[in-house]
């Protein structure tokens, strides 16, 4: 099987279970809401050196998925994702090996089976219609640049090179293109952003008036630069506690806008809001929940069973 026809067999695949599980296809999709409804037992471990396993379902007994609680929230979404598609393909057992999925993929010999679950994961996290939002948000029609592929990753809660490659096989990237962005290190886009190259944020926002209203799956560690010129000079803000305002902002100038931190974990899903100092404009979005940490985003939650019959996970 070449990767045209895993593509279109996992694409149909990832639509049918997002339908069956009752997720929306137009917005960020949640992969541990997907793992909890699966019926399938997830276990989260921190591990060496494997990125998730799939034991599949036989008469009398549960079907199983490992995922290493070790990899960055996106690595893991995109773990639970593909060991999903070996489940709803009804595939043999997985064990994937490597600390970067994304790594690997050139010169390693992939069986259709994976073919497919990579390909699943893809498009059951990235469907188009979440894609197409999410441009919509950063004012575009289609990606023009890397800063581009990076902004709707962060929306999308999907990997930078998972992203990029993914834009390649929706076709909004011409052909070549990709490979030339997949190349490019995420930390150079950050620091691009925050116009400096040492002590930078593990993801940077860039967010405008396009972006209010929208619901942001932020980490600890985020930076959310917000650029907001009709504010004012002294904008005040609320929000929960975890969200600092810089004081000094490093990429908007006076008056342009505000930036912040996420200093610490979001126990809830909160507004952020900005208010202009005459109190006439807002600005605000809704952050989504953090995991503990990073470390521990599933290990922690109820070790070392996360998702079964017995246990309950959010994000
Ligand atoms: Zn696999």
């Amino acid at each position: 099987m070449n990767w045209l026809m895993a593509h279109r067999v996992a694409g149909i695949a990832a639509a049918n279970l997002r339908r069956r599980l009752g997720l929306s296809e137009g917005e960020y999709v949640d992969a541990f809401t997907a793992l909890e409804l699966s019926g399938l037992t997830v276990m989260g471990q921190d591990m060496p050196n494997l990125f998730g396993a799939f034991v599949p379902p036989q008469p009398g007994r549960h079907g199983g998925i490992l995922l290493n609680s070790r990899m960055s929230e996106a690595t893991i979404r995109h773990s639970a994702a593909h060991e999903l598609g070996h489940a709803e393909m009804g595939h043999g057992n997985c064990v994937a090996e490597g600390l970067d999925p994304f790594a690997s993929s050139r010169g390693k010999q992939w069986s259709d089976e994976e073919k497919q679950a990579e390909a699943f994961a893809a498009w059951f996290l990235m469907p188009i219609p979440a894609v197409k939002t999410a441009l919509i948000r950063l004012g575009l029609d289609v990606p023009r640049e890397a800063m581009d592929a990076y902004q709707l990753s962060l929306h999308l809660g999907t990997s930078y090179r998972g992203t990029v490659r993914h834009l390649g096989s929706l076709r909004m990237i011409p052909p070549g293109v990709g490979s030339g962005w997949a190349g490019i290190p995420p930390a150079r886009l950050r620091a691009q952003l925050c116009g400096r190259r040492r002590d930078l944020p593990a993801r940077v926002w860039d967010l405008t008036g396009l972006t209010e209203g929208c619901r942001l799956p932020v980490d600890r560690g985020d930076r959310l630069i917000v650029r907001a010129p009709w504010l004012g000079s002294s904008p005040t803000f609320t929000g929960p506690v975890g969200v600092t305002m810089r004081v000094e902002p490093q990429t908007v100038a006076p008056g342009e806008g505000a930036e912040f931190d996420i200093v610490d974990d979001i126990a809830t899903e909160s507004t952020l809001t900005l208010t202009s100092d005459s109190g006439s404009e807002r600005w605000s979005v809704t952050l989504m929940a953090t995991p503990p940490s990073r470390e521990g985003l599933i290990a922690s939650r109820r070790p070392p069973i996360m998702i079964g019959p017995a246990t309950r996970a959010g994000r």
